[in-house]
């Protein structure tokens, strides 16, 4: 018998983006490709490094990125976009290095890299490897980011976000609809430097278009349209195989200890009854909105589960800015944590509502549950998920959070009035639609099977 390596028994090499929301989706990534029979080895920066022992099945790369070192004015390590573009320039020649040496073990059959890792592109050209991108986001997202350079060229993108009119236009964009320019704005929300986001998107867009195929984290039937138009923009394979962790939970990859005591306090509340709320592990705020959001809860009188992450509070380790009376009025009718097992926590029956800053794995999370959705979008990719959600899939509302009367006049709706049933309704259908995709035959089982296919022919 020949000792050549089956086709699918050969070596990748993954490459995940070390932040929380593209850390869960790689990792899983990597676990529905190891069932596939493939070895798997994960490259991965120092700073956000994953825990190795949840994973005795892959082999780990460490490669140095240069972040704590660094004198580099430029570089606001507080922020997740100044980081991104820092590490795509810091890490190029130890990723080279780290590739040559893996292929000199034993020859890789791809790298798959996060599609914000822009550089891995002319890494692997120079070395004769295919790369295959993980898109973290939804395709509808790329498709708008991939429409900015014209909307720049146009001269609208130079007047909206960089002139910061006054009145934010709130029809949609031809051609971009439901996305309206307030929704543009929003992606640059908050950011030091609107130049390098660009400039981010941009290369991302430049590049995914230059590698072999895109892996996406979603369902083909959420998404049909902007399927087909990626489909015949980019010119390379797409497939959305997921929901990823339909497959295998995110617990594992939590770079925050996640505070199981949670399910517990659940088990105690009615069904439907909990507003969950959490937003993500990036997304901060002021000490103003964070006591509206306390306030909004407080007066809307419902249950609620809300995750604090420390540090999320502009000035505060934890709960300093929490307002005084707060914990007086909500009483037992509150459960505040760190981090919690934001999975498990979804698919409890208590809870009625998610208020979430419209991360994609936070909403992909929610729809797996039927559980609809407040969206209190924060920036990048959030406020046009956030449309998605409202306007297309019609299982969330739009609430901007630093109003405290419109929270608790919202969470009410979505608790206790007909709104709120028609979205779990629909949720729920899309729900099934989830469910279907990933059986034989359906759609998300299929695409990973024309994965497979494909890395085994490269
Ligand atoms: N998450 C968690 N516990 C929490 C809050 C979030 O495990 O208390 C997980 C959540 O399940 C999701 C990820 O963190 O998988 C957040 O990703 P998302 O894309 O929603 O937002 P980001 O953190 O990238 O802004």
């Amino acid at each position: 018998m020949s000792n050549e390596p089956q086709p699918n028994n050969r070596r990748l090499a993954l490459f995940p983006l070390p932040f929380q929301g593209h850390i869960n989706p790689m990792h899983q990534l990597a676990n529905i490709l190891h069932t596939k029979g493939f070895k798997i080895t994960i490259i991965h920066t120092r700073f956000n490094s994953p825990n190795q022992s949840n994973y005795p099945q892959f082999t780990f790369k460490s490669i140095s990125d240069g972040l704590s070192e660094s004198k580099n004015k430029n570089l606001n390590p507080d922020n997740p976009n100044s980081v991104i573009n820092f590490l795509n320039k810091s890490c190029i020649d130890p990723l080279r290095d780290c590739l040559v040496k893996l292929q000199e073990e034993e020859p890789i059959a791809c790298l798959i890299s996060d599609a914000l890792w822009h550089f891995s592109q002319s890494v692997a050209d120079s070395l004769n490897l295919p790369r295959i991108v993980l898109r973290t986001s939804s395709m509808s997202c790329l498709l708008v980011y991939a429409a900015l350079p014209l909307l720049n060229k146009n001269g609208f993108l130079i007047k909206t976000i960089f002139e910061e009119e006054e009145e934010e236009d709130e029809e949609p964009i031809p051609d971009l609809s439901p996305i309206t320019e307030k929704d543009i704005l929003e992606i640059f929300n908050d950011v030091d430097c609107k130049d390098g986001v660009l400039d981010l998107i941009f290369s991302m867009i430049k590049t995914t278009k230059a590698a072999s195929g895109i892996i996406w984290n979603t369902f083909k039937e959420l998404e049909e349209p902007a399927f087909s138009a990626i489909t015949k923009d980019f010119c390379i394979p797409s497939f959305p195989i997921g929901p990823f962790h339909k497959y295998f939970p995110a617990s594992s990859s939590s770079l925050l200890e996640q505070d199981r005591s949670v399910m517990s306090w659940l088990d105690l509340q009615p069904v439907r009854s909990v507003v969950y709320v959490s937003f993500g592990s990036i997304a901060q705020m002021g000490e103003a909105e964070f006591s509206n959001m306390a306030w909004g809860l407080a007066k809307s009188k419902q249950r609620f589960l809300w995750v604090v992450r420390p540090g999320s509070v502009f000035g505060s380790e934890w709960l300093q800015y929490l307002p005084q009376g707060f914990i007086e009025e909500v009483g037992e009718r509150g459960c505040i944590v760190k981090w919690a097992p934001q999975q498990e926590v979804l698919a409890h029956g208590a809870i009625g509502v998610f208020w979430t800053h419209s991360g994609y794995n936070s909403t992909l999370e929610s729809i797996c549950e039927g559980v609809p959705m407040i969206c209190s979008p924060y920036a990048y990719d959030h406020p046009i998920i956030a449309r998605y959600v409202t306007d297309v899939w019609r299982v969330g509302v739009m609430l901007d959070k630093g109003k405290e009367e419109e929270i608790g006049k919202k969470v009410r709706s979505v608790i206790m009035e007909e709104e709120g049933s028609e979205m779990r309704q629909r949720s729920k259908f899309l729900q099934e639609k989830v469910n279907r995709s990933m059986k034989e035959g359906g759609s998300s089982y299929e695409s990973l099977e024309n994965l497979v296919d494909l890395i085994i022919s490269l």
